[in-house]
């Protein structure tokens, strides 16, 4: 019978590489934690009409990269494609009261063109700070997304922008849709979004025209860019390798104010964004909720993985032999007393001979063979065998 592989775009992740996912995790969760967040798990499937009103009609998220479909009940349902909509609900839905820190971790789920650092599900560690406002917010926002991949000794640089509030987002649009009427040599998509969106002529990803658009900072109130401005300079003050970047827009919709993009320095510059973020502050009111300023952040662990150069951490493994196969049921015994003691601990079932075990005990790296045999069993030890120095010692169990 033929194989059944995985789909087009979607992976198994194992071995090392899933270990890394994890110190990943863990890493973010210890420094979330240092800035008082909670976590949240919210379903992989969602309602159609979450994405649309959040993420936005003209995007390509929403245009093209969704997975969606009819459920049962003919209900319009999408594999979430982000994680923010669905956090954001779930704070209406449940009535939380703001200000409130929320994290999430897990799949996310678009239909791109698969290549490296870009998979059909990838994985998203995110932060979401709602009913928070100011310049030190964004400050925080970008610090915190910062300090976790610093923590893992990725090289990264920060660019920042802002897109203003609404008014001035909506008055920068019409100035960008002026100064790109005539240029003809857009790509076919950005012609389109030329007329619908045009702030996503800035993030296109086809190698396009050099634009030199105007600058939104012309099209802010004063307030906006002297916030811009202090929080810019907050975090050159604190370290943080950040720079401004005037064409960067982001391509979700509900963004308004500071917007930020972290990319990794040694990722190729198409998959180079490892954590992409910036400020929301009517997204909770358009999705029904009571206008709420927010600011959040997602990362993408499936990049971050492929630039972690940091080793995992395990226990060393003992591996329990046994001489003959009437010291097996003590060779069990032995093994679960050394996995109370809080050691990583193995052995095999099958009859296998004292070599073949010890072969196989090398073979998965075992730091220490655990020997069983008459004369062990009879005074109730057994013999530990260092297998980087080769010195055996009996041990009481
Ligand atoms: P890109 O510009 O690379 O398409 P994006 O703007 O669509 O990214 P966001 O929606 O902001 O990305 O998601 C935040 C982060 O999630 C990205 O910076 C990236 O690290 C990661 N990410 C997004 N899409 C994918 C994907 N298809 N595969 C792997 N990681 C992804
Ligand atoms: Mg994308």
């Amino acid at each position: 019978m033929g194989r059944i592989t995985t789909l087009r775009g979607f992976r198994d992740i194992y071995g090392e590489e899933w270990e890394k996912f994890w110190k990943v995790y863990e890493i973010f969760r210890e420094v979330l934690d240092l800035f008082n967040f909670t976590w949240i798990e919210t379903p992989v499937l969602e309602r159609l009409e979450l994405f649309v009103r959040s993420v936005g009609e003209e995007t390509d998220i929403v245009q093209k990269q969704m997975f969606a479909f009819k459920d049962r009940g003919g209900r319009d349902v999408v594999m979430r494609p982000e994680g923010t909509a669905g956090v954001v609900r779930a704070f209406i839905e449940h009535g939380m009261a703001p200000p409130k820190k929320l994290a999430y971790f897990g799949p996310m789920f678009r239909a791109e063109r698969p290549q490296r650092g870009r998979y059909r599900q990838f994985y998203q560690i995110g932060a979401e700070f709602i009913g928070y406002s100011g310049y030190l917010s964004d400050v925080e926002g970008i610090w915190s997304a910062y300090l976790p991949l610093k923590t893992l000794g990725i090289d990264v640089e920060v660019l920042v922008n802002t897109l203003g509030g609404a008014e001035t987002k909506r008055r920068y649009s019409r100035a960008l849709r002026e100064y790109l009427t005539d240029r003809d040599d857009l790509c076919d998509d950005c012609k389109r979004r030329r007329e619908t969106n045009p702030l996503r002529v800035l993030d296109c990803k086809i190698d396009g025209p050099r634009l030199n658009p105007p600058d939104i900072l012309d099209f802010t109130t004063d307030e906006e860019r002297e916030n811009f401005q202090k929080t810019l300079e907050k975090l050159k003050e604190m370290g943080v390798p950040v720079r401004r970047d005037p064409n960067l827009v982001r391509g979700l919709d509900y963004y308004t104010g500071v917007v930020f993009e972290i990319k990794a320095k040694e990722l190729e510059a198409a998959q180079s964004t490892v954590l992409a973020g910036g400020r929301y502050d009517n997204l909770v009111s358009d999705l029904g909720g009571k206008p709420t300023p927010a600011f959040g952040w997602a990362a993408g662990v499936d990049r971050i993985v492929l630039v972690y150069g940091g080793g995992i951490e395990r226990r060393p493994l003992y591996f329990v032999v046994r001489t003959s196969e009437e010291l097996k049921e003590y060779a069990f015994f032995v093994l679960n007393k050394l996995r109370e003691e809080g050691k990583r601990a193995d052995m095999l079932y099958e009859a296998r001979s004292l070599r073949a075990q010890m072969r196989y005990a090398n073979r998965v790296g075992a730091r220490w063979v655990v020997i069983v045999g008459e004369e062990e069993y009879g005074k109730g030890m057994y013999r530990l065998k260092d297998m980087e120095t080769g010195e055996e010692s009996l041990v009481p169990l």
